[in-house]
């Protein structure tokens, strides 16, 4: 059909008076769905329509006994009994039936009534540009764009942030937002001349009760709000003087017959969506409904019919509606884990197909060490392994033991764990069997933190350096010392040479360096184990890509960021998984408080007592630009102004990346050795750092950083006997900064703060899976453990059954899975 006929046609629909009336059968089962929606959140009391559904079934059955719905529902026998006969349970029953046959016409409409006008809401396909919907004026069209809105699908599932209760006004809340919906007694009143709040306010009404309305700043309203027209206002509710006012509300208008008629019903849910700027809350609803009412019916299911029913979950496109305009918090919460049942078992599929790949490649060296190496390796550190660290050692060693399939191991725990002496363990035995070994950090720094460690950890068995990058170490078991290397970017090239050379002969046991040694041809002849450090910031092609350089190798993998096993399952799925669940002993709880800029002198204040008590302090110069050069210039200024001017008569030091490895070292030694009170670093510090005697962690410029890294820096202190603090210091953080913030406050466990994180900035953000090519997780949540063990458990069935996804009630699901898995196989960028 020509565009302009489709567009009229539309329009004239739109501006009937009664939206009921029309003809169209998609129109009658929508409305006739709105009907059984009301019916069920009135807990079936047969008020939905007036004089009850019978009756409303009876007229229209004489209005239009062939309309297609209304055969479908006699086909399943719901017009036999009188629906006021039925029990509770067997009109909820009822209701759902009705309501599945009221969907299918939805997407069936144009088929079911052939030569007929075809109904235009159905026709149209998610991958439609949003431009094509009324509602999308060039105006809106570049901040949907900003938001990555581009089709009425991305609209479609822009799902709310929250939703506001539809109440009747006589029922009204305070301190709440709330939507209610009636009309203006007269125009809104102009702003007094001179008020520079420029207030205008009205009274609303519905016919439970008024309330009072101001609007802030919005003068224009008082011409365009009209006392004959009815509204939706959603906004805040105070009491104000004793009484309830509603303030700078969101207004809609309401036309008799509009398809927001049935969801702004008292008792429903109204959705409040994310913006950006030159979008108004208003314009978003409107324009997302436009995308629901016209694409919703266009999208496909893609779970089979089997696994909707044996889950209890909605067809999509119920659950799409009511994950925007739900009928209750219940009926919310069923299209949530619809949707998040969705996402979470396409990336179930996608992750248990990589792990076959990944087994079917054959390969692993059986690796076992020789008797007493362990224990050599144990006596000579200075600490005992936790129960925990132990236990993960065995299953990491175990894998190792196991010919015929490599490890593919991820190494979680909190920070401060102890993982890095784990890794460690497993490279010694790598090497002990005459294999290569490799650990790998995501920066330069992280790298070097890690060879200082190894130095540190074993320094009783390390002979004297033979080079700043390179030791060795003995342990009694070995016929020969174990040698370790350093090997970074930003090494001389001779450097780079010597250790590539090393690497290539053989004669280099344990290599540390950044990613960057897999990635480049450096020639690692024995690889028998690669170990990757702070695995969230690595994404699961670049875990694909090291799959391969390591052909055989072993893999172990540590994140630092604790996430809950279910969904590093399902996110790691092709990994197995190992937990250091304690922290060594001693550890302590550390007081966290944010302290506004100009509290500062008050924290040097007590930065001083500390020290007096024989104490030291860290203080983090924040992150101020990508650049480690700029970053090191920032700091050096802040400690020589600390120095002169804010600790006179105390020590202190200063640590930046842009310092040589031993000079570093030096500072490192002499913090450690107390001739330092105040170390003044920049990020740097994140990792390795172990004085038990700091106690205060201070952080400038703290909403610069995000949760994981505030939670790493605060793990640096409380690591002795003595009560430990960290203080975060930030000039003008924005909401989201200040909620990170006081998270920081509130909360000291790494898995309840990595939740946080994901709420605040999204599961895409914080996995790394936007890039990775997963799916993003819109709906599904860390929390969601029965959902993901459900979707893992389908997958699982589904993929045991038809491994490549070739059975046509699969076809869709393996089309949406091939969306997102292409790039599996392709170079990492
Ligand atoms: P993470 O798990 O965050 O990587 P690290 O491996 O850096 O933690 O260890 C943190 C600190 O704890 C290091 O200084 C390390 O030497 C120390 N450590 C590790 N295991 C133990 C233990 N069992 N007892 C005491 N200290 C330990
Ligand atoms: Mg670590």
């Amino acid at each position: 059909m020509p565009r302009s006929t489709r567009t009229t046609t539309t329009r004239r629909r739109a501006r009937g008076s009664n939206a009921v009336t029309t003809d169209a059968s998609g129109d009658r089962a929508r409305a006739f769905l709105g009907i059984l929606d009301l019916e069920q959140s009135r807990t079936f009391n047969n008020k939905a329509v007036s004089g009850g559904l019978d009756r409303f079934l009876g007229s229209w059955q004489k209005e239009s006994g062939t309309q297609p719905l209304l055969r479908r529902l006699e086909e399943a026998d719901l017009l036999s009994v009188a629906y006021a006969s039925l029990s509770t349970d067997a009109r909820a029953k009822w209701v759902e039936k009705a309501r599945s046959l009221s969907i299918d016409s939805f997407g069936s409409s144009s088929s079911a009534t052939p030569g007929k006008r075809p109904s235009v809401d159905s026709a149209m396909s998610p991958q439609r540009p949003v431009s094509v919907l009324r509602s999308v004026t060039s105006r809106v069209a570049s901040p949907l764009r900003k938001l990555g809105l581009e089709s009425v699908g991305d609209l479609i599932r822009l799902f709310p942030r929250r939703h506001n209760q539809v109440r009747r006004i006589g029922d009204i809340q305070p301190d709440q937002e709330q939507t209610v919906v009636g009309g203006l007694w007269g125009s809104p009143s102009p702003p007094r001349r001179g008020d520079p709040r420029r207030i205008i306010e009205a009274a609303f009404f519905d016919d439970t009760g008024n309330i009072r309305v101001v609007w802030y700043n919005q003068p224009y309203l008082a011409r365009s709000l009209k006392a004959d027209t009815r509204y939706v206002l959603s906004g805040r509710v105070s009491i104000y003087q004793g009484r309830l006012v509603l303030s700078s509300p969101h207004h809609e208008e309401l036309r008799s017959g509009d398809s927001l008629e049935q969801l702004v019903q008292p008792g429903r849910l109204f959705p409040v969506y994310p913006l950006t700027e030159g979008i108004t809350q208003q314009t978003m609803r409107r324009v997302v409904r436009e995308a629901l009412a016209r694409g919703a019916d266009g999208v496909q299911e893609i779970l089979p019919e089997d696994i909707l029913h044996r889950n209890g979950l909605p067809e999509v496109r119920r659950a799409l509606w009511q994950a925007h305009y739900p009928d209750t918090g219940d009926s919310y919460e069923e299209a949530r884990r619809r949707l998040a049942f969705e996402e979470l078992l396409l990336l179930q599929l996608a992750v248990l197909a990589h792990r076959k790949a990944a087994e079917g490649q054959g390969g692993g060296v059986a690796l076992v060490p020789p008797t007493g190496l362990l224990d050599a390796f144990l006596d000579s550190l200075p600490f005992r392994l936790t129960s925990s660290q132990r236990r993960v050692l065995d299953e990491v060693l175990g894998d190792m033991a196991r010919g015929g399939r490599p490890m593919s191991r991820l190494l979680q725990g909190e920070v401060g764990s102890g993982k890095t002496v784990v890794a460690l363990a497993a490279l010694v035995v790598a090497a002990a069997c005459g294999y290569q070994g490799a650990i790998m950090a995501p920066t330069e720094v992280l790298a070097e933190q890690h060879f200082l460690t190894v130095r540190r950890l074993l320094k009783g068995l390390a002979d004297p350096a033979q080079s700043e990058f390179h030791l060795s170490i003995t342990l009694a078991p070995l016929p020969r010392p174990i040698t370790v290397g350093l090997l970074l970017g930003s090494m001389t090239a001779k450097q780079k040479r010597e250790m590539h050379g090393l690497l290539s002969e053989g004669a280099l046991d344990v290599i540390i360096g950044t990613h960057a040694i897999i990635q480049d041809d450096v020639g690692i002849p024995r690889l028998g184990l690669a170990v990757v450090d702070e695995q969230q910031r690595f994404g699961v092609m670049q875990r694909a890509a090291l799959r391969r350089r390591g052909d055989s190798a072993h893999l172990l993998v540590m994140s630092a960021t604790p996430i809950p096993r279910t969904l590093a399952l399902t996110l790691y799925g092709d990994l197995d998984l190992s937990t250091i669940d304690e922290l060594p002993p001693g550890r302590q709880t550390i007081r966290t408080r944010v302290v506004e800029t100009s509290r500062r002198f008050a924290v040097y204040d007590f930065i001083r007592k500390e020290i007096e008590a024989g104490r030291q302090a860290f203080v983090i110069y924040p992150l101020i630009d990508e650049s480690e050069a700029i970053n090191a210039r920032a700091a050096v200024k802040e400690s020589d102004r600390l120095a002169t001017d804010v600790f006179p008569n105390q020590r202190v030091g200063l640590l930046h990346g842009r310092m040589a490895m031993s000079e570093k070292q030096e500072v490192m030694d002499r913090f450690r050795n107390d001739e330092i009170d105040v170390l003044v670093s920049t990020p740097v510090v994140e990792v390795g750092i172990d004085v038990p005697n700091a106690t205060v962690m201070l952080i400038e410029g703290a909403d610069r950083f995000g949760l994981a890294q505030l939670h790493q820096f605060r793990g640096r202190v409380g690591r002795g006997e003595h009560a430990s603090y960290c203080i975060l210091v930030a000039e003008a953080p924005s909401d989201d900064a200040r909620e990170r913030l006081s998270a920081m406050e509130r909360i000291d466990d790494g898995f309840q703060l990595a939740e946080v994180d994901l709420q605040l900035r999204g599961p895409g953000d914080y996995f790394g899976t936007r890039q990775s090519g997963l799916p993003d997780l819109r709906m599904a949540r860390l929390t969601d453990t029965d959902i993901l063990a459900l979707a893992r458990e389908e997958a699982r069935t589904i993929l045991d059954r038809d491994p490549a996804l070739t059975e046509p009630e699969h076809a869709a699901l393996a089309q949406a899975l091939s969306r997102f898995t292409a790039p599996v196989g392709g170079e990492v960028g």
